[in-house]
């Protein structure tokens, strides 16, 4: 069959890489980045080189929703239906809703994963076909506040920058971003740019010390929360030492009389005091930023998720103001969107408070505008719920009927115990999806199946306002319709009970060229906005990316906005903001002492429906934990490993303990991805935890409305659970998320539990638990049997009255016997050996009758391949602390010597700053670098 390639874009992270996707036939055989991309120049970082694998791996393939299914009743098993029936169904019951309770009654939560003609579409439903503003997307959670900070100041939502910037900036301030992990091809080029200038520098500020920490010159570890106080003394400085642009100011901006009232008061001393940080590490940021060349800001969820969200985002706007380092090469602030279309969300104003190009609900004009572009006699002025009020008008009944797409709010919205409710309590839900994995789904009484990457048309716009076009590279699997195609044929049939007798206001044929009309039409929205696309067209995007505005006539889009220095304002000036400090929405205190802070993983993306099916992502970090400080560690009598409950206002789980110099004293840190798919167990009244969002708050910024998903108060308390399971198994393909499904159900029968994949070539699963005391036999029979161990061809061993037992399954590949399966309950004291056995298949015959023997050591010592550092070229920690202890040289000699002889970090580079930091670890005292 012949090999077809693909242009199309990754659909992960706001960079917005250029793919080249590789098929045979129907099936998607490889992935590389796209050399003419200008987000990624051929570049991929570990997620997006493994984009083919998860759809062809055969658990990804399990995982998908094929088909539309029904649910009777909540908790039922879903049962197949057919296309017609379930949107005559979805139909009839968002229409008799609104019939008998108002439009307002339903809601949309969308998401930024979604395509620009997805979300379209599911707008001008909402707005323009049912008459609420209740559509929201999971965009809110992570760009609301950049929105919002930029249109205060700047007048508009445009980010002024774009990638090409790190090449020009003799200053980068990377803020509330861990770049390396969350952006990673534009940290590639952010090193590229300090090897191609030595003198660039860069300043690094976050509570924790991340992989992006690598490459700082300057590293201000604040406290949670205080970046509005440390901008502003920032300006407090600049201004004391005439480091501000007054040219600039007062030709270009307004209102710097108010803010440097307000930060008069922000001393250094007060400064340093709040945000826990030397006043010469405050002075030094200060002159880098301020009298650097160019100065370019990068920043991210750590300025959003916020409860000042917005008054983050504005302060370090006026910094820009008021330096003048803006509307040049190289300078600016340049907020990264976290997901992939977040901007094209923006753009067709796919949100509660925004309309069509920009375009504001609050303005009557715009409204105006808007219904006449959509041919309807109005679109509504109340404003809409945003995510966190539609889920609680849900949760108290004022929202009945809900529509989820492309999206897993019961993983990832704050306080998890409201969204839940709000998910039980609806009275019907449609979740529209590609995986039938996500824990959203268990709450559908009418599941959609959606296309995914790979099999989509439409466009999407990264965080450099650059349009690319998303091709499909294989026809859609099973039943699948594209998320656009789906919105359509529903707002068809409701229209008809709406709108009956008046034509079509979703006239879009459900063929490719119906994606292209819509988006047509989303470009003659934009016509004489500031983001006018008018220029642009389908084919013109098949030929190259381009970026916002391009303007009918011309031929390429603008790389840098404001350059004239005239912004989208009344008087065409940008407005500093008067940003008063606030403090967290819930700051630690004496009952919650720590400070829970949520962040990515190098290798997941999100709510891991993706990425989650794949072993190898696993290898970097393998189970969910929380960190702490060694000393905290220390303090609370806790070692590597020992569970904890985690315990804040709304929820507790129970999670393992890991020590981590990354954070300060007080602080604790838990990746996003963790939820109850994945990290679950139950209360002592058996309620259901909910993984990592059970702990965190859903404050939002009063702006914004944006939650402070980045800070939670906590508690951390040793878990007394004594009994505790470790089963691990290689699982044939083919019952791999079946196995791995059920062991999910058996999750929430343990205070304590996890489920993981793990394996690189092959599917295995990993299942930890622990309770109080055994469970019954029954509950290990029946674990023992998924795990593969429950048959006449284990080994087992039993001790009733200790409450503990083994089962082990071994085969034999040629002359060696290996571990395929075990269970150890009662006793994992063994763990770390059996695991290693098993995991790193290991030639297990010399360990015998060992393997069933209480006690955690092992007969013979067993070498462990080392935690997975270079996913590319599976290259461990062990291997290169083995070699790096005979290297020798420089940190660039010792780096260079390793990648030559374990090629680690030389393909998607993902792994580099981790890899320096292990050469500078190596190094001789007398080799490390003199401080200044
Ligand atoms: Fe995808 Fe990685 Fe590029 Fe982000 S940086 S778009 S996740 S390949």
């Amino acid at each position: 069959m012949a090999l077809k390639e693909t242009k199309s874009t990754c659909p992960y992270c706001g960079v917005g890489c250029g793919v080249v996707i590789e098929s045979e036939g129907e099936q998607i055989t490889g992935v590389r980045g796209d050399p003419d991309h200008p987000a990624n120049f051929g570049r991929l970082c570990t997620k997006g080189s493994t984009l083919h694998l998860t759809a062809t791996a055969p658990i990804t393939r399990q995982a998908r929703l094929l088909h539309p299914m029904r649910r009777e009743q909540r908790g039922d098993t879903p049962q197949r239906v057919g296309w017609d029936e379930a949107l005559d169904l979805a139909a009839a019951r968002f229409g008799r809703v609104i019939q008998e309770h108002g439009p307002d009654a339903v809601g949309f939560y969308i998401s930024g994963q979604l395509l620009t003609e997805d979300y379209y579409v599911f707008n001008k439903l909402a707005k323009g076909l049912i008459a609420t503003n209740n559509v929201d997307t999971n965009s809110r959670l992570c760009m609301s506040s950049a929105v919002a900070g930029y249109k205060l100041t700047l007048g508009a939502d445009a980010p002024p920058n774009c990638y090409d910037d790190v090449n020009h900036a003799g200053c980068i301030f990377i803020v509330g971003s861990n770049t390396a992990w969350a952006h990673p091809i534009l940290f590639r080029r952010i090193e590229d740019a300090r090897a191609a200038n030595p003198q660039l520098k860069i300043i690094f500020c976050d509570p924790r010390k991340t992989d992006t920490a690598e490459i700082a010159d300057l590293y201000l570890p604040i406290q949670p929360g205080t970046d509005v106080m440390l901008f502003n003394g920032l300006l407090h400085i600049m201004l004391w030492e005439g480091w501000t642009a007054p040219a600039y100011i007062a030709a270009h901006t307004s209102g710097f009389d108010e803010l440097k009232a307000t930060v008069r008061d922000c001393t250094p001393e007060l400064v340093a005091q709040i945000c826990g940080i030397t006043k010469e590490d405050l002075f030094a940021a200060a002159k880098m930023f301020a009298t650097s060349p160019a100065t370019l800001s990068l920043y991210c969820q750590g300025l959003n998720q916020s409860s000042s969200g917005t008054a983050k985002n504005a302060a370090l706007i006026n910094l820009h103001l008021a330096t003048g380092q803006i509307g040049k090469p190289g300078a600016g602030p340049f907020s990264l969107t976290g997901q992939p279309n977040a901007m094209g969300g923006r753009e067709v104003g796919g949100l509660a408070n925004l309309l069509s190009a920009h375009r504001d609900m609050a303005n009557p004009q715009h409204r105006a505008e808007v219904a006449a572009l959509w041919g309807v006699p109005s679109v509504p002025d109340k404003p809409g719920k945003t995510a966190v009020e539609m889920f609680q008008a849900a949760a108290d009944g004022e929202i009945k009927a809900l529509w989820i797409a492309c999206t897993n709010p019961a993983q990832s919205m704050p306080d998890q115990a409201t969204v839940r409710r709000a998910l039980q309590r609806a009275e019907f839900i449609v979740v529209q999806e590609a995986f039938s994995t996500t824990a959203s789904c268990d709450y559908a009484d009418l599941l959609l199946p959606a296309t995914s990457w790979g099999e989509k048309t439409g466009t999407v716009t990264n965080s450099e306002r650059r349009i690319s076009r998303v091709l499909p590279a294989v026809p859609a699997p099973g039943g699948t319709r594209h998320d656009w195609a789906i919105a359509v044929e529903f707002a068809q049939r409701l229209e008809k009970q709406l709108r009956p007798g008046q034509p079509t206001l979703f006239p879009y044929p459900l063929t490719d060229a119906g994606a292209e009309m819509i988006w047509n039409e989303h470009r003659e929205s934009t016509r004489g906005r500031d983001l006018d696309i008018t220029g642009m067209g389908y084919a013109m995007l098949e030929r190259a990316p381009q970026q916002w505005p391009l303007r009918e006539g011309q031929s390429t889009g603008k790389a840098r906005l404001y350059e004239d220095g005239v912004f989208p304002t009344a008087d065409g000036k940008a407005r500093f903001a008067n940003t008063v400090y606030k403090p967290l929405a819930e700051p630690r205190e004496s009952r919650y002492p720590f400070s829970l802070t949520t962040g990515r993983l190098r290798d997941h993306w999100h709510g891991m429906s993706r990425t989650g099916t794949l072993g190898r992502l696993f290898g970097h970090v393998a189970e969910p934990s929380i960190e702490l400080h060694p000393q905290d560690m220390q303090r609370r009598g806790l070692v590597e490993g020992d569970l904890v409950h985690v315990t804040s206002k709304r929820g507790s789980i129970v999670v393992p303990a890991q020590a981590s110099n990354a954070l300060g004293l007080n602080q604790a840190f838990m990746a996003m991805h963790w939820g109850g798919e994945f990290l679950s167990g139950c209360s002592a009244s058996g309620e259901r935890l909910a993984g990592v969002n059970a702990l965190t708050t859903s404050a939002y910024c009063p702006s914004s409305k944006q939650p402070e998903l980045k800070h939670a108060a906590v508690k951390i308390l040793k878990a007394e659970l004594p009994w505790s399971l470790l089963a691990l198994a290689w699982l044939p393909e083919a019952d791999a998320l079946a196995t791995r499904e059920q062991l999910r159900q058996i999750m929430g029968l343990f205070p304590f539990a996890s489920c993981v994949p793990f394996g690189r070539e092959r599917a295995g699963v990993m299942l930890r638990a622990a309770a109080h005391e055994a469970p019954p036999d029954e509950l290990l029979q029946r674990i023992e049997g998924l795990m593969g161990v429950g048959g006449a061809d284990a080994l087992r061993y039993a001790d009733k009255r200790k409450g503990q037992r083994r089962a082990m399954r071994l085969v034999r590949h040629g002359d060696q016997a290996q571990l395929e399966a075990f269970v150890l309950a009662g006793d994992t004291s063994a763990q770390a050996w059996i695991r290693t056995l098993l995991q790193d298949e290991l030639p297990a015959q010399a360990y015998g009758r060992q393997l069933l023997a209480p006690g955690g050591q092992p007969p013979l010592a067993v070498r462990a391949a080392g935690k997975q550092i270079c996913t590319c070229f599976n290259v461990s920690d062990t291997a290169i602390a083995h070699q790096l202890s005979s290297a020798t040289g420089g940190p660039e000699a010792r780096l260079a010597s390793l990648q030559a002889a374990l090629k680690c970090g030389t393909n998607c580079g993902s792994c580099v700053p981790e890899l320096k930091r292990m050469v500078r670890a190596s190094l001789p005292a007398s080799a490390l670098p003199q401080a200044a």
